[in-house]
Protein backbone atom coordinates (compact mmCIF):
# COMPACT_ATOMS: atom_id res chain seq x y z
CA UNK A 1 0.00 0.00 0.00
CA UNK A 2 1.26 3.33 -0.86
CA UNK A 3 2.26 5.66 2.03
CA UNK A 4 0.21 8.94 2.17
CA UNK A 5 1.46 11.82 0.33
CA UNK A 6 1.37 14.29 3.27
CA UNK A 7 2.64 13.12 7.10
CA UNK A 8 0.46 15.79 8.68
CA UNK A 9 -2.51 18.21 8.63
CA UNK A 10 -2.66 20.31 11.52
CA UNK A 11 -5.67 22.35 12.45
CA UNK A 12 -5.17 25.49 14.23
CA UNK A 13 -8.49 26.17 15.48
CA UNK A 14 -11.12 28.74 17.38
CA UNK A 15 -13.32 28.37 20.37
CA UNK A 16 -14.65 31.92 20.78
CA UNK A 17 -18.18 31.58 20.24
CA UNK A 18 -21.35 28.99 18.33
CA UNK A 19 -20.40 30.09 15.19
CA UNK A 20 -16.36 29.68 15.23
CA UNK A 21 -16.43 26.51 17.23
CA UNK A 22 -18.85 24.87 14.65
CA UNK A 23 -16.42 25.75 11.69
CA UNK A 24 -13.86 24.47 13.58
CA UNK A 25 -15.21 21.14 13.93
CA UNK A 26 -16.51 21.23 10.16
CA UNK A 27 -12.80 21.91 9.25
CA UNK A 28 -11.43 19.27 11.24
CA UNK A 29 -14.38 16.73 9.83
CA UNK A 30 -12.95 17.96 6.59
CA UNK A 31 -9.56 16.50 7.89
CA UNK A 32 -11.42 13.11 9.03
CA UNK A 33 -12.16 12.53 5.75
CA UNK A 34 -8.82 13.37 3.94
CA UNK A 35 -7.55 10.85 6.23
CA UNK A 36 -10.20 8.55 5.75
CA UNK A 37 -9.56 8.67 2.06
CA UNK A 38 -5.55 7.82 2.68
CA UNK A 39 -4.76 11.66 1.75
CA UNK A 40 -2.59 12.28 4.85
CA UNK A 41 -1.30 10.03 7.84
CA UNK A 42 -1.30 12.24 10.69
CA UNK A 43 -4.37 14.78 11.75
CA UNK A 44 -3.28 17.02 14.53
CA UNK A 45 -5.82 19.87 16.10
CA UNK A 46 -4.98 22.78 18.38
CA UNK A 47 -5.69 26.44 19.42
CA UNK A 48 -8.43 27.14 21.31
CA UNK A 49 -11.38 24.93 20.57
CA UNK A 50 -8.90 22.21 21.70
CA UNK A 51 -7.89 24.35 25.27
CA UNK A 52 -11.65 24.89 26.19
CA UNK A 53 -12.81 21.56 25.20
CA UNK A 54 -9.46 19.30 25.98
CA UNK A 55 -11.61 16.82 28.15
CA UNK A 56 -14.36 16.30 25.37
CA UNK A 57 -12.73 16.18 22.09
CA UNK A 58 -10.79 13.25 21.68
CA UNK A 59 -13.29 10.71 22.41
CA UNK A 60 -15.98 13.14 20.33
CA UNK A 61 -13.50 13.29 16.90
CA UNK A 62 -11.31 9.75 17.88
CA UNK A 63 -9.71 9.94 14.38
CA UNK A 64 -7.79 12.80 15.21
CA UNK A 65 -3.94 11.57 15.89
CA UNK A 66 -3.08 14.74 18.74
CA UNK A 67 -4.74 17.69 20.21
CA UNK A 68 -2.67 20.77 21.76
CA UNK A 69 -4.22 23.35 23.44
CA UNK A 70 -3.75 27.56 22.67
CA UNK A 71 -0.49 27.51 25.06
CA UNK A 72 1.18 24.00 23.92
CA UNK A 73 3.29 25.08 21.17
CA UNK A 74 6.28 23.29 22.56
CA UNK A 75 4.85 20.09 23.25
CA UNK A 76 3.23 20.27 19.99
CA UNK A 77 6.78 21.19 18.12
CA UNK A 78 8.19 18.29 19.88
CA UNK A 79 5.47 16.18 18.53
CA UNK A 80 6.33 17.06 14.96
CA UNK A 81 10.10 16.37 15.63
CA UNK A 82 10.86 19.72 15.63
CA UNK A 83 12.94 21.32 18.33
CA UNK A 84 10.72 23.47 21.00
CA UNK A 85 12.17 26.55 21.55
CA UNK A 86 11.42 29.99 21.38
CA UNK A 87 10.30 31.40 17.23
CA UNK A 88 12.91 33.31 15.93
CA UNK A 89 11.94 33.50 13.06
CA UNK A 90 8.32 33.73 10.86
CA UNK A 91 7.27 31.57 7.60
CA UNK A 92 5.15 34.15 5.52
CA UNK A 93 2.48 31.45 3.83
CA UNK A 94 1.38 34.36 1.63
CA UNK A 95 3.71 36.97 0.86
CA UNK A 96 2.36 40.44 0.82
CA UNK A 97 3.35 44.01 2.09
CA UNK A 98 1.75 43.30 5.58
CA UNK A 99 2.34 41.32 8.58
CA UNK A 100 0.41 40.48 11.54
CA UNK A 101 2.62 41.70 14.94
CA UNK A 102 1.14 39.86 17.89
CA UNK A 103 2.10 42.19 20.92
CA UNK A 104 0.92 40.04 23.57
CA UNK A 105 -1.48 37.01 24.54
CA UNK A 106 -4.53 36.49 26.73
CA UNK A 107 -6.16 39.13 28.51
CA UNK A 108 -7.15 40.05 32.15
CA UNK A 109 -10.53 42.00 31.48
CA UNK A 110 -13.53 40.50 32.42
CA UNK A 111 -16.52 40.74 29.78
CA UNK A 112 -19.26 38.61 30.89
CA UNK A 113 -19.83 37.16 27.60
CA UNK A 114 -16.51 36.06 26.48
CA UNK A 115 -14.78 33.00 27.12
CA UNK A 116 -11.50 33.93 25.88
CA UNK A 117 -9.55 34.78 29.48
CA UNK A 118 -9.82 31.18 30.40
CA UNK A 119 -8.88 29.95 26.96
CA UNK A 120 -6.22 31.96 26.08
CA UNK A 121 -4.97 32.65 30.30
CA UNK A 122 -3.73 35.98 31.59
CA UNK A 123 -2.45 39.12 29.63
CA UNK A 124 1.57 38.61 28.65
CA UNK A 125 3.15 41.23 26.57
CA UNK A 126 5.54 40.24 24.26
CA UNK A 127 8.86 42.45 25.25
CA UNK A 128 9.52 45.00 22.95
CA UNK A 129 12.97 43.83 21.72
CA UNK A 130 11.23 40.80 20.43
CA UNK A 131 8.85 42.84 18.32
CA UNK A 132 11.37 44.97 17.06
CA UNK A 133 13.28 41.90 15.94
CA UNK A 134 10.27 40.32 14.56
CA UNK A 135 9.34 43.66 12.92
CA UNK A 136 13.16 44.04 11.37
CA UNK A 137 12.70 40.18 10.28
CA UNK A 138 9.71 40.72 8.55
CA UNK A 139 10.68 44.74 6.93
CA UNK A 140 13.62 41.69 5.25
CA UNK A 141 10.85 39.79 3.72
CA UNK A 142 9.13 42.62 2.07
CA UNK A 143 7.02 43.53 4.88
CA UNK A 144 6.18 47.31 5.17
CA UNK A 145 2.17 47.53 6.98
CA UNK A 146 2.21 45.55 10.84
CA UNK A 147 -0.74 45.34 11.79
CA UNK A 148 -0.83 45.24 15.72
CA UNK A 149 -3.31 42.40 17.32
CA UNK A 150 -3.72 41.20 20.47
CA UNK A 151 -6.75 40.40 22.66
CA UNK A 152 -6.25 44.42 23.96
CA UNK A 153 -3.76 45.93 22.54
CA UNK A 154 -4.49 48.91 24.90
CA UNK A 155 -3.44 46.78 27.65
CA UNK A 156 -0.03 46.10 26.27
CA UNK A 157 2.71 46.88 28.69
CA UNK A 158 1.41 46.51 31.75
CA UNK A 159 2.68 43.24 32.81
CA UNK A 160 6.68 44.22 31.90
CA UNK A 161 6.74 47.54 32.14
CA UNK A 162 4.36 48.61 35.34
CA UNK A 163 2.29 51.28 32.87
CA UNK A 164 0.39 50.72 29.46
CA UNK A 165 2.73 50.94 26.91
CA UNK A 166 1.08 51.28 23.42
CA UNK A 167 2.40 54.32 22.56
CA UNK A 168 5.99 53.77 23.30
CA UNK A 169 5.88 50.71 21.39
CA UNK A 170 4.24 52.83 18.53
CA UNK A 171 7.00 54.71 18.72
CA UNK A 172 9.84 51.91 18.37
CA UNK A 173 7.98 50.27 15.57
CA UNK A 174 7.93 53.66 13.48
CA UNK A 175 11.60 54.24 14.30
CA UNK A 176 12.68 50.59 12.15
CA UNK A 177 13.27 51.41 8.09
CA UNK A 178 11.47 50.16 5.83
CA UNK A 179 8.10 50.30 8.49
CA UNK A 180 5.79 52.34 6.52
CA UNK A 181 2.27 51.60 8.59
CA UNK A 182 1.34 50.59 12.01
CA UNK A 183 -2.14 49.61 12.34
CA UNK A 184 -3.87 49.01 15.41
CA UNK A 185 -6.54 46.30 16.01
CA UNK A 186 -8.85 45.07 19.28
CA UNK A 187 -8.02 48.05 21.11
CA UNK A 188 -10.19 48.84 24.46
CA UNK A 189 -12.38 51.87 24.87
CA UNK A 190 -12.78 51.90 28.28
CA UNK A 191 -9.61 54.53 29.96
CA UNK A 192 -8.53 54.68 26.07
CA UNK A 193 -4.58 56.01 26.30
CA UNK A 194 -4.53 59.71 25.38
CA UNK A 195 -0.83 58.96 24.24
CA UNK A 196 -2.05 56.06 21.58
CA UNK A 197 -4.16 59.11 20.01
CA UNK A 198 -1.30 61.25 20.00
CA UNK A 199 0.78 59.16 18.09
CA UNK A 200 -2.34 58.81 15.75
CA UNK A 201 -2.66 61.89 14.98
CA UNK A 202 0.67 63.38 14.55
CA UNK A 203 3.64 60.05 13.76
CA UNK A 204 2.29 59.37 10.22
CA UNK A 205 3.73 55.69 9.88
CA UNK A 206 0.47 55.22 12.68
CA UNK A 207 -2.45 54.60 10.43
CA UNK A 208 -5.41 57.06 10.57
CA UNK A 209 -7.65 53.68 11.46
CA UNK A 210 -8.58 52.45 14.36
CA UNK A 211 -10.25 49.11 15.31
CA UNK A 212 -12.29 49.26 18.82
CA UNK A 213 -14.69 46.95 19.27
CA UNK A 214 -17.95 48.91 21.56
CA UNK A 215 -19.90 45.92 21.54
CA UNK A 216 -23.36 48.18 22.64
CA UNK A 217 -24.56 52.09 23.89
CA UNK A 218 -26.74 51.03 25.90
CA UNK A 219 -26.07 51.65 29.82
CA UNK A 220 -28.17 48.39 30.94
CA UNK A 221 -26.70 45.68 28.70
CA UNK A 222 -22.86 47.39 29.11
CA UNK A 223 -23.12 47.00 32.35
CA UNK A 224 -24.59 43.37 31.91
CA UNK A 225 -21.73 43.03 29.56
CA UNK A 226 -19.11 44.20 32.68
CA UNK A 227 -17.29 46.59 30.23
CA UNK A 228 -16.67 49.61 32.92
CA UNK A 229 -17.80 52.10 29.95
CA UNK A 230 -21.24 53.68 29.76
CA UNK A 231 -23.09 55.36 26.89
CA UNK A 232 -21.91 58.97 27.94
CA UNK A 233 -18.52 58.15 28.03
CA UNK A 234 -18.57 56.11 25.00
CA UNK A 235 -19.99 58.95 22.98
CA UNK A 236 -17.37 61.39 24.22
CA UNK A 237 -14.62 58.78 23.06
CA UNK A 238 -15.84 59.12 19.65
CA UNK A 239 -16.28 62.60 20.07
CA UNK A 240 -12.85 62.77 20.99
CA UNK A 241 -11.02 60.11 18.27
CA UNK A 242 -12.78 62.31 15.99
CA UNK A 243 -11.62 65.54 16.79
CA UNK A 244 -8.15 64.77 17.99
CA UNK A 245 -7.57 62.95 14.55
CA UNK A 246 -9.03 64.21 11.87
CA UNK A 247 -10.02 61.53 9.26
CA UNK A 248 -9.94 58.41 11.02
CA UNK A 249 -11.57 55.75 10.07
CA UNK A 250 -13.26 53.85 12.62
CA UNK A 251 -13.97 50.31 12.69
CA UNK A 252 -16.06 48.51 15.26
CA UNK A 253 -17.99 45.28 16.32
CA UNK A 254 -21.27 45.46 18.09
CA UNK A 255 -23.07 42.46 20.09
CA UNK A 256 -26.96 42.11 19.68
CA UNK A 257 -29.35 40.20 21.97
CA UNK A 258 -27.19 40.92 24.65
CA UNK A 259 -29.20 39.27 27.95
CA UNK A 260 -31.06 42.91 28.70
CA UNK A 261 -31.29 44.42 25.20
CA UNK A 262 -35.11 44.68 25.37
CA UNK A 263 -36.36 46.20 22.25
CA UNK A 264 -35.79 49.88 24.06
CA UNK A 265 -32.07 49.01 24.25
CA UNK A 266 -32.07 47.82 20.56
CA UNK A 267 -33.46 50.89 19.05
CA UNK A 268 -30.63 52.61 21.58
CA UNK A 269 -28.10 50.93 19.17
CA UNK A 270 -29.46 51.64 15.95
CA UNK A 271 -29.95 55.63 17.06
CA UNK A 272 -25.69 55.34 17.81
CA UNK A 273 -24.59 53.40 14.77
CA UNK A 274 -26.94 56.27 12.97
CA UNK A 275 -25.47 58.77 14.53
CA UNK A 276 -21.72 57.73 15.03
CA UNK A 277 -21.52 56.51 11.38
CA UNK A 278 -18.77 54.04 11.65
CA UNK A 279 -16.63 53.71 8.75
CA UNK A 280 -16.76 49.88 9.37
CA UNK A 281 -18.82 47.71 11.70
CA UNK A 282 -19.20 43.90 11.95
CA UNK A 283 -21.83 42.55 14.26
CA UNK A 284 -22.69 39.34 16.15
CA UNK A 285 -25.44 37.50 17.31
CA UNK A 286 -24.95 36.89 21.38
CA UNK A 287 -24.32 33.31 21.63
CA UNK A 288 -24.20 31.96 25.55
CA UNK A 289 -20.64 30.59 26.31
CA UNK A 290 -20.74 27.91 28.78
CA UNK A 291 -18.27 28.75 32.00
CA UNK A 292 -18.51 32.93 31.40
CA UNK A 293 -19.87 34.80 34.45
CA UNK A 294 -22.85 35.54 31.82
CA UNK A 295 -23.91 32.03 31.20
CA UNK A 296 -24.22 31.38 34.97
CA UNK A 297 -25.96 34.86 35.47
CA UNK A 298 -27.97 36.58 33.23
CA UNK A 299 -31.02 34.86 31.23
CA UNK A 300 -30.36 34.42 27.38
CA UNK A 301 -33.70 36.40 27.19
CA UNK A 302 -33.46 37.16 23.37
CA UNK A 303 -34.91 34.41 21.46
CA UNK A 304 -32.88 33.43 18.39
CA UNK A 305 -34.98 34.30 15.43
CA UNK A 306 -35.21 38.13 16.75
CA UNK A 307 -31.37 37.80 17.11
CA UNK A 308 -30.81 37.13 14.02
CA UNK A 309 -33.58 39.97 12.66
CA UNK A 310 -31.98 42.41 14.81
CA UNK A 311 -28.26 41.42 13.34
CA UNK A 312 -30.20 42.04 9.82
CA UNK A 313 -31.24 45.59 11.09
CA UNK A 314 -28.40 46.44 12.16
CA UNK A 315 -26.24 45.29 9.00
CA UNK A 316 -28.48 46.79 6.94
CA UNK A 317 -28.66 50.23 8.24
CA UNK A 318 -24.70 50.11 8.00
CA UNK A 319 -24.68 49.04 5.02
CA UNK A 320 -26.14 52.62 3.86
CA UNK A 321 -23.51 54.10 5.88
CA UNK A 322 -20.52 52.63 4.14
CA UNK A 323 -22.01 53.14 1.11
CA UNK A 324 -21.91 56.82 1.40
CA UNK A 325 -18.87 56.95 2.73
CA UNK A 326 -17.46 54.82 0.03
CA UNK A 327 -18.74 57.11 -2.05
CA UNK A 328 -17.85 60.15 -0.65
CA UNK A 329 -14.04 58.93 -1.61
CA UNK A 330 -14.93 58.50 -5.57
CA UNK A 331 -12.46 61.55 -6.89
CA UNK A 332 -10.00 61.65 -4.60
CA UNK A 333 -6.41 60.45 -4.44
CA UNK A 334 -4.89 58.11 -2.10
CA UNK A 335 -1.24 56.02 -1.59
CA UNK A 336 -2.37 52.71 -1.42
CA UNK A 337 -0.48 49.31 -0.85
CA UNK A 338 -0.66 46.64 -3.73
CA UNK A 339 -1.29 43.54 -1.98
CA UNK A 340 -2.36 41.46 -5.09
CA UNK A 341 -2.34 41.13 -8.88
CA UNK A 342 -5.46 39.17 -10.36
CA UNK A 343 -6.03 39.07 -13.90
CA UNK A 344 -4.28 42.30 -14.33
CA UNK A 345 -6.09 44.31 -11.31
CA UNK A 346 -4.20 45.55 -9.14
CA UNK A 347 -5.69 44.78 -5.16
CA UNK A 348 -4.91 47.39 -2.99
CA UNK A 349 -5.70 48.77 0.34
CA UNK A 350 -5.47 52.63 1.52
CA UNK A 351 -4.53 53.71 5.73
CA UNK A 352 -8.25 53.38 5.82
CA UNK A 353 -8.67 49.76 4.81
CA UNK A 354 -7.32 46.82 6.92
CA UNK A 355 -7.18 43.41 5.22
CA UNK A 356 -9.18 40.54 5.38
CA UNK A 357 -11.95 42.53 7.36
CA UNK A 358 -12.70 45.90 5.30
CA UNK A 359 -13.16 46.39 1.83
CA UNK A 360 -10.53 46.66 -1.08
CA UNK A 361 -9.43 49.48 -3.66
CA UNK A 362 -9.66 47.79 -6.98
CA UNK A 363 -7.09 49.56 -9.81
CA UNK A 364 -7.15 49.55 -13.16
CA UNK A 365 -3.52 49.68 -14.61
CA UNK A 366 -2.08 49.33 -18.29
CA UNK A 367 0.88 48.60 -16.05
CA UNK A 368 -0.16 45.59 -14.49
CA UNK A 369 3.37 43.85 -15.82
CA UNK A 370 5.08 46.29 -14.07
CA UNK A 371 3.27 46.33 -10.63
CA UNK A 372 4.90 44.25 -7.56
CA UNK A 373 3.25 43.15 -4.92
CA UNK A 374 4.12 45.03 -1.38
CA UNK A 375 4.87 48.55 -3.53
CA UNK A 376 3.09 51.52 -2.93
CA UNK A 377 1.43 53.58 -5.48
CA UNK A 378 -0.78 56.73 -5.68
CA UNK A 379 -4.48 56.36 -7.12
CA UNK A 380 -7.85 58.34 -7.66
CA UNK A 381 -10.78 56.28 -6.77
CA UNK A 382 -13.25 56.87 -9.61
CA UNK A 383 -16.49 54.17 -8.02
CA UNK A 384 -17.70 52.67 -4.66
CA UNK A 385 -20.12 50.07 -3.70
CA UNK A 386 -20.68 48.90 -0.12
CA UNK A 387 -17.56 47.10 0.57
CA UNK A 388 -14.78 48.02 -2.34
CA UNK A 389 -13.66 51.02 -4.23
CA UNK A 390 -12.32 51.12 -8.04
CA UNK A 391 -9.78 53.33 -9.02
CA UNK A 392 -7.26 54.36 -11.38
CA UNK A 393 -3.56 54.18 -11.44
CA UNK A 394 -1.77 57.98 -12.02
S1 LIG B 1 -11.47 42.46 26.26
FE1 LIG B 1 -11.96 41.11 24.55
S2 LIG B 1 -10.86 39.19 24.98
FE2 LIG B 1 -10.88 40.36 26.88
S3 LIG B 1 -12.66 39.58 28.01
FE3 LIG B 1 -13.35 41.39 26.85
S4 LIG B 1 -14.13 40.60 24.86
FE4 LIG B 1 -12.90 38.96 25.86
Amino acid sequence: MQDPPFDYLLYNTCGFIGDAKEESIQAVLDGVRAKGRGDVSNLVVFGCLSQRYEAQMPSLIPEVDAWYGARDLNPLLRYLGAPASKFTSRLQENPRGYAYLKISEGCDRRCSYCAIPFIRGAHRSVPMEDLEAEARQLVSEGVSELILIAQDTTFYGLDLYGRRTLASLLERLSAIDGVERLRIHYSYPTDFPDDVLEQMAHNPKVCKYLDIPLQHISDRVLDNMHRHIDSARTRALINKLREKVPGVVLRTTMIVGHPGEGVKEFAELMDFVREARFERLGAFAYSEEEGTWGAGHLKDDVPDEEKRRRLEELMSVQADISLNYNRSRVGSTVRVLVDDIVNGTLVCRSEGESPEVDGEILVSTTKADEAIIGSYIDVRITGADEYDLTAVQL
